[in-house]
């Protein structure tokens, strides 16, 4: 067992007392030990600010893409070594751990690409210019541009327990290339992947001091003490979420905040869709995946599956048969599907949100909340129906975090089914499988205000769709409402929330020049 330390002010360092046990989930045997009591978490705050901020600012895009290349070539060649740490921990298989790490290389490596372009486009221009200059008077010499400039704070990350690499990189990678130093906080209960990709990152990735810090275990009252030019993006609970709104940095001085929270995902089956057709083979393909992947401990995974009622059965019946396939079982062994839940805690949460479904007038059509294997921290998927959509409660405002989803017959309108998806109250996604031109005008219209990402799911990219619940850094993560009115990732605009926007205005001339503004109109620098 090992204990984990953290690396603050450029030394790795260990706390004291009120330790952790992380535990592996499959087994119940501890791993390792964790605490941040008695570490100097404002010194960190200060070496950041004071040190890793001027370093990455001096950088150009070019150079911080760099960085950021190193960083993922250095995750790509421990690979192995994190993907191990991800089973210990995490009770991931090894497809779930490797959706996590090759998810923190890939990210890693996509903004990598970014700052390059950025930097073959601008140079040693370490600001962005957004769109042509604004006229402001009569006079066409007076005129406004759109500058953002790197924040001169600190990015505080603190992440939840099932995405402990790729959580720590998507951050990271953002902030980094928008020239912010960053503090990132695993959470502690599956901490041994992040801790061990931050020592890799430390030994191998030529780190500018004080760019990247990490904290293993609480980061205690530190989001008090944050300044307006600091950041906190924060993904796990509403409950913590709402916390973080409260703390004194964001209410008195206006420190940023993101959220990604809880979200109760909705899959939607179209009237057009033909049992046996490529759409709706599709359609029960990805809903398995969404039940089964990371045995459901996924923000994106698909909770609330929506089908018109003549469909109802024969979806049922398919689900049921992909489902029952599912070995469920310690990930270590050979041939294993689907590993246990995170923790113990996440085990009860998850069979007290199924009693609360069953009592709202959900039936349970497959699965069941026994522990199959015997030990560690199991839960079957669970595949719910709930023959009453609209007057259902507890499905589309309480998110079960495990494999456990409900099948909700509708009536095959549109607005019906985006009414329901509506229901949710903000969502990070939403799927919608269909190759009617009409229904699909009808439910991005109505829904796309609902919810972050919308995936269509059609004949002709049966075969080359993502699945609802893989997020790509080119394309925006996060949601409205419940799922935490946030935003992250989708190319450039993932570096917005590092930095300041602000409108110049002055002499054309003049500004052309110091901005050094591209001769023809620019729409996005
Ligand atoms: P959580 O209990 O809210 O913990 C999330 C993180 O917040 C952990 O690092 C935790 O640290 C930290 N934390 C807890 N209390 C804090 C406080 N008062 N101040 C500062 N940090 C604090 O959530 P979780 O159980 O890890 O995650 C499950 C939830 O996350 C699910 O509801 C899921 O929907 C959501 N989630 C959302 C996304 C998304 O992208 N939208 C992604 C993944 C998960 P400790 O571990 O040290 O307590």
């Amino acid at each position: 067992m090992i204990t984990l330390k953290s690396f603050l002010c450029g030394q790795w360092q260990q706390g004291s007392g009120g330790e952790a046990t992380l535990v592996n989930p499959a087994t119940g045997e501890p791993v390792a030990t964790c605490t941040s009591r008695g570490l100097d978490l404002q010194a960190a705050l200060a070496y950041a600010r004071d040190t890793g901020g001027p370093a990455l600012r001096r950088l150009t895009f070019a150079e911080r893409g760099a960085l950021l290349k190193r960083m993922s070539q250095a995750l790509h060649e421990a690979r192995e070594e994190l993907v191990a740490a991800s089973t210990a921990n995490n009770g991931a298989t090894r497809g779930d751990a490797k959706f996590d790490v090759d998810g923190a290389i890939g990210t890693l490596a996509y903004y990598a690409k970014l700052g390059a372009d950025l930097g073959s486009k601008h140079g040693d221009r370490t600001f962005l210019l957004e769109g042509p200059a604004e006229p402001l008077t009569r006079a066409p010499r007076f005129c406004g541009y759109h500058v953002w400039t790197s924040r001169p704070g600190v990015a505080l990350h603190i992440n939840a327990f099932n995405f402990p690499a790729w959580g720590l990189a998507e951050k990271a990678a953002c902030a980094i290339l928008a020239g912010m130093p960053v503090i990132t906080k695993p959470a502690t209960s599956t901490a041994l992947t992040a801790f061990r990709a931050v020592e890799v990152l430390v030994d191998k990735a030529g780190l500018p001091d004080g760019a990247l810090q990490l904290v293993c275990g609480s980061v205690g009252d530190l989001c008090d003490h944050l300044l307006p030019e600091d950041a906190i993006a924060f993904t796990g609970s509403a409950d913590t979420g709402a916390k973080l709104r409260s703390s004194r940095s964001v209410v008195e001085r206006s420190t940023r905040l993101n959220i990604e929270a809880d979200s109760i995902n909705s899959a939607v089956l179209g009237p057009d869709v033909q049992p046996g057709s490529e759409t709706w083979h599709m359609f029960v393909r990805h809903l398995a995946t969404e039940i089964t992947q990371k045995s459901g401990q996924k923000c994106t995974a698909t909770r609330r599956i929506f089908v018109p009622r003549a469909h109802a059965d024969t979806l049922q019946e398919a689900l049921i048969e992909k489902l029952a396939a599912i070995r469920l079982g310690n990930p270590a062994d050979e041939g294993v599907d689907m590993g246990p839940l995170a923790t113990a805690q996440q085990l009860d949460d998850a069979h007290r949100g199924i009693k609360l479904l069953c009592d709202d007038g959900g039936r349970i059509v497959f699965g069941s909340t026994g522990n199959p294997v015997g030990r560690g921290f199991f839960l079957p998927p669970v595949l719910l129906r709930h023959d009453d959509a609209a007057a259902a409660r507890v499905v589309h405002a309480h998110e079960v975090f495990g494999p456990v989803s409900s099948l909700l017959p509708y009536d095959g309108d549109a607005s019906a089914a985006a009414a329901l998806v509506a229901r949710g109250e903000g969502t990070l996604v939403c799927s919608v499988y269909s190759d009617d031109k009409a229904f699909l005008e009808g439910m991005i219209g109505a829904s796309a205000c609902w919810t972050g990402r919308l995936l269509v799911g059609s004949e002709k990219v049966a075969d080359q769709a993502i699945t609802p619940g893989m997020v790509l850094p080119s394309c925006i993560h996060g949601g409205p409402g419940r799922a935490g009115g946030g935003e992250e990732l989708g190319g450039e605009r993932g570096l917005r929330f590092y930095m300041q926007r602000t409108a110049v205005q002055g002499d054309r001339a003049l500004l052309d020049r110091v901005l050094q503004a591209p001769k023809e109109p620019a729409t996005t620098a």
